[in-house]
């Protein structure tokens, strides 16, 4: 609008001075000048950069005991090294929301290993093994994105656990926090027979440049990566994911979908139409990380995920944003990865390009403990291999086994717990952490996630559908509750006898990786549809019953 420099006396009366326009209210995006820290999470973070603390537990905390730790330290910044307080024990889920976070915690904490890609050699599965026996109450979870997480963990042993996890190349460094977490990889990357590009080097450089690189130490929120040739991580729910493709003219790279996340606003990465080589791939990360980092929302914990600024611009922008003032050059188009009709587990016993097998073996809902573990290396070793990969559905494969050895190691590994030919059930129910040791929960998970398996074994031993249960202790859907078959979210419910009691919220029909036709998609959140923690067996086995008696010819 043209303004005249010369102020002209009015005709009339003037009217009341309009207000000035009120300035947009900013979301804390860095990149428009929101430096100032709009939370006490924010303020963290500025305060000091949270990696620092390592040092302070090394030299100071691990010598003074748990009393010593500054709050900020304890519930803010340790968790860039992968520790998190763990719950108190017999504090009900009702009082999850009403205690503070102080009186809801323990001096034991909860500490996660990095194992990006999910891949261990023996000496590293060895170390797990004995740390979870030495230190962790013999506690070891496989998590559903190819983590290891112990329990009990106690300040004093942080530096010799760091120590020992150091030598043989595990670290914990940004296992938990506003900054790159753990890189998911296809369990079976570099030995597939479908696999034309392994992406194992990328993986590993973006992890040894940008890990633990204060660059980008300080982002808005959690930032989830997946990178695999085959479509056997659930790409579409992390902040940025490169699945294969094979270009028509350029040959074998990598199509990039951004912006996906679960919890409770769920969003679909959406494919940003650009093909990358192997090559590329961290630096594109590192650009897509940036764009987190300078135009994220920062004034809201709960809109602080990538996807909602993916949301808000739209890929289109996204990318010009990323080509322009990241990246400094165009990306080439690229066309869309072929994509399978269900999402792929790798349990069972498969051959590897090289004529030799892998194995596919079940725990229950992850959990295994540090003696079942080294018992594993032992029957690793004596099979003739050197290597375990850890999969987002809480599984775990040994690789390279003589076709002439492959019986044998199911056997042995039958024997220590793990089953390379479980049921549908066992194979597809997942459970986080849950009340046992989570301060978020409000309902118990592993163990009900246990009893679920024996009883529907023990009802529907024949259940010859694949199905996919997911048990989450709360609505942050840490084990995906939105994209399952059974997508189960921990909630309290009214019991028979009208008083509230653990339950959950059920989910139906969701699925990733394209599980269902060709439209990868969110469960029906079923809002009147709720059961109690202690009939889930019967609920389940119901509306199993009642699938089988209606399925079509082939579904
Ligand atoms: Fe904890 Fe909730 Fe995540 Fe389960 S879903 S691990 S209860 S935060």
């Amino acid at each position: 609008m043209a303004v005249s420099s010369t102020p002209t006396r009015p005709e009339t009366p003037a009217a009341p001075a309009a207000r000035a326009p009120r300035r947009p209210r900013g979301e804390g995006q860095w990149a428009l000048g929101h430096r100032e820290p709009l939370n006490a999470n924010e303020r963290i973070k500025k305060d000091d950069d949270p990696l620092n603390v390592r040092a302070r537990i090394e030299n100071i905390y691990a010598h003074r005991g748990f009393a010593s730790i500054d709050p900020q330290d304890l519930r803010g910044r340790f968790r860039w090294w992968g520790l998190y307080t763990q719950r108190k024990a017999g504090i009900d889920g009702g009082r999850t929301a009403v205690l503070e976070p102080h009186e809801l915690e323990d001096e034991f904490f909860m500490l996660r290993v990095r194992v990006d890609g999910g891949q261990l050699n023996l000496a590293q599965l060895r170390v797990i093994a004995d740390i979870s026996r030495e230190f962790a109450r013999d506690t070891a979870d496989i998590t559903d994105r190819q983590n290891v997480q112990f329990h009990w963990i106690r300040v004093e042993d942080m530096p010799e656990i760091w120590r020992r996890l150091e030598a043989v190349g595990l670290q914990t460094t940004e296992a938990c926090g506003d900054c790159p977490r753990i890189v998911l990889g296809s369990p079976v990357a570099g030995v597939a027979e479908a696999e034309l590009l392994d992406p194992t080097p990328a993986i590993d450089e973006i992890v040894s440049r940008y890990v633990g690189d204060k660059q980008f130490s300080n982002l808005p929120r959690k930032f989830k990566t997946s990178i695999s040739w085959l479509v056997d991580t659930p790409y579409e729910a992390n902040d940025i994911a490169f699945l294969g493709v094979d270009h028509p003219e350029h040959g074998p790279g990598f199509d990039v979908w951004v912006g996906g996340g679960l919890s409770t606003n769920p969003m679909l990465a959406q494919r940003l139409g650009v093909w990358v080589p192997l090559g590329e791939v961290p630096d594109v990360w590192a650009g897509v990380v940036g764009i987190f980092r300078d135009y994220g929302y920062r004034r809201l914990r709960n809109r602080a995920r990538l996807k909602f600024l993916v949301a808000d611009w739209g890929v289109a922008k996204f990318r010009e944003v990323l080509e322009k003032e990241y990246l400094g050059r165009t990306l080439l188009d690229g066309p869309a990865p072929e994509l399978p009709s269900k999402p792929v587990d790798h349990i069972g016993v498969h051959r590897q390009r090289d004529g030799r097998n892998y194995v596919g073996a079940a725990p229950v809902v992850g959990r295994v403990s540090g003696a079942q573990l080294a018992e594993l290396a032992d029957a690793v070793e004596a099979h003739g291999s050197d290597r375990v990969r850890l999969t987002p559905y809480q599984k775990l494969l040994v690789l390279d086994v003589a076709p002439e050895r492959t019986e044998s190691l199911v056997t042995a590994l039958r024997r220590i717990g793990l089953e390379a030919r479980p049921s549908a059930w066992r194979r597809g129910t997942m459970a986080c952490t849950g009340i046992e040791f989570c301060k978020l929960a409000i309902v118990e998970t592993k163990a009900r996630g246990e009893e679920l398996v024996a009883r529907l074994e023990e009802r529907l031993r024949d259940f010859d559908a694949d199905i996919s249960i997911h048990l989450n202790g709360c609505p942050n859907a840490c084990a995906r509750t939105q994209v399952a078959d059974i997508g189960l979210k921990g909630q309290l419910v009214v019991g028979p006898d009208g008083r509230q009691v653990e339950g959950f919220q059920v989910h139906l029909g969701g699925g990733l990786g394209m599980a269902h036709g060709q439209t990868a998609g969110f469960g029906r959140k079923l809002r009147g549809l709720k059961t109690t923690a202690e009939e889930l067996p019967e609920y389940v086995e119901r509306l199993a019953r009642r699938y089988l008696a209606g399925r079509t010819e082939g579904e």
